[in-house]
């Protein structure tokens, strides 16, 4: 396939991509074809905050509303000084594909601020999370909008965002959010839920591929939320981690990194970088270094058509959102490399997100074991659906998650019907 480069790392362009392929094959109507391709509605929102030296600023923020048919929009927001309305578009399709794989009632939506997380005081990021979650007021609500923490946001941040709705509807509402610390209405387990659905997608392919836990070596990229809890479950569950490629370094033992130590050493050094259990290894070739399989759990696009056809892992479970382009794609169902794809890897967190919203509106909170046997469930039967409507439709893992989920959101416009 011909493609410019740039075009290749638009996440836009990467995941408009996939979806014409799946609607294409899907012979989808081509009036739910315009309806799916393009959001419902996009928020552009200019922030002024008052900054700690006096000075005030204006930040850009975005909420990206794709599909609302199959219950209320559902998506993180993202705090990067790079994040951008074409991310977020990708983001927030994804977020209903994602939803509409695991079969929960929600649409997709996503959002971000371009601010520096890392550059910000406590207090100047809680300004712009209550502005942002003030400007947003109309368009959020646990029946239309439901945000979540995402890259450079936190527990910290959802709870702001929750206080800021309440105060402005003059009562407590705790299902505006998920994500949220667990004594203002969070759920046990939703932390640590992500990471738990690779491990758990993880376990299905190694049986469909006959494969044992034991001896099997992983490699995994980010250690944030998603990269850290799934590399301890893996490591706990009998893997061998013998990589994890951070931003600023990256580690690697061919004997298994112990991850619970390593857990420990970034709490303590903020950084995995000089961890004593481990050789100091370059976080890009860590990439395409031998493994059975390769957890990409940073961001998008770090598997493209420069590197993937170096790739030597037999599996790929995509913690992060976007990490493969479409070009690489290609290049690995030639190389017959078993990807899990994102919306399908990486849904425990949405999954565990919609338990969390259910208990809020009951008010009545489960077992830690409650919540991981239902996502357990709920993955293992969706990692079922798509490897065999791979098999009966021949076609690879990706578009088969892409095509499922597209015929049920198609599905339920047609039966709702369309106000045009
Ligand atoms: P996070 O900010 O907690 O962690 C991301 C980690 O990746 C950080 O440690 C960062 O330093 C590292 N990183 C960033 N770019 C990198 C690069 N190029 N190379 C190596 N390391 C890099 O974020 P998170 O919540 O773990 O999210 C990670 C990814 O997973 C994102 O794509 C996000 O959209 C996706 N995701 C997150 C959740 C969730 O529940 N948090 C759910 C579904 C998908």
């Amino acid at each position: 396939m011909s493609i410019t480069i740039d075009k290749e790392l638009n996440p836009w362009e990467a995941q408009a991509a996939r979806f014409d392929f799946a609607a294409q094959k899907l012979k989808l109507d081509d009036g739910l074809w315009k309806i799916l391709r393009y959001p419902t509605r996009e928020i552009i929102v200019h922030l002024p905050v008052a900054m700690d030296d006096g000075r005030l600023e204006v930040f850009t923020g975005f909420r990206v509303q794709h599909s609302i048919a199959r219950g209320p929009g559902k998506g993180g927001v993202r705090y990067a000084p790079d994040v951008n309305l074409d991310e977020v578009r990708a983001l927030a399709s994804w977020m209903t594909w994602k939803c509409a794989v695991v079969n929960i009632p929600f649409g997709g939506a996503k959002g971000g601020v371009i601010c520096d997380p890392k550059k910000l005081s406590q207090t100047e990021l809680e300004k712009i999370t209550r502005r942002y979650t003030a400007e947003l007021i109309e368009f959020i609500g646990p029946e239309k909008d439901v945000p979540a923490p995402d890259m450079g946001t936190n527990e910290q941040t959802m709870a702001w965002m929750m206080d800021t709705f309440s105060m402005h509807m003059r009562q407590t509402v705790t299902a505006v959010v998920t994500g949220k610390p667990l004594n203002i209405g969070g759920s046990r387990g939703r932390r640590e839920a992500t990471g738990r659905g690779v491990l758990i997608v993880c376990d299905e392919a190694l049986k469909r591929l006959g494969m044992q836990r034991e001896g099997t070596r992983v490699i995994v990229q980010g250690f944030g939320n998603v990269g850290s809890n799934a590399a301890q479950l893996m490591h706990e569950a009998g893997y061998k981690v013998i990589g994890i490629a951070e931003y600023d370094g990256g580690l690697f033992n061919k004997n298994g990194i112990d991850i619970n130590k390593l857990v420990e050493y970034k709490q303590r050094n903020g950084t995995v970088v000089g961890f004593p259990g481990a050789e100091a290894a370059d976080p890009k070739e860590l990439l395409t270094t031998e493994c059975e399989i390769l957890a990409p759990c940073a961001t998008e696009n770090v598997i493209t058509s420069k590197n993937a056809d170096k790739i030597k892992a037999k599996i790929i479970a995509e913690g992060a959102n976007g990490p493969t382009t479409s070009v690489a794609d290609e290049i690995l169902q030639d190389k017959k490399v078993f990807i899990i794809p994102d919306i399908l890897a990486n849904a425990g967190g949405v999954t565990a997100s919609y338990f969390e919203w259910v208990q809020d509106r009951q008010g009545y909170f489960w077992k830690e074991s409650v919540v991981n046997e239902q996502l357990e469930n709920i993955l293992v039967d969706s990692f079922d659906a798509v490897v065999q409507y791979a098999e009966t439709h021949n076609v690879n893992n990706r578009i088969a998650a892409y095509m499922l989920a597209i015929d049920r959101v198609a599905f339920t416009i047609k039966q709702r019907g369309v106000y045009a």
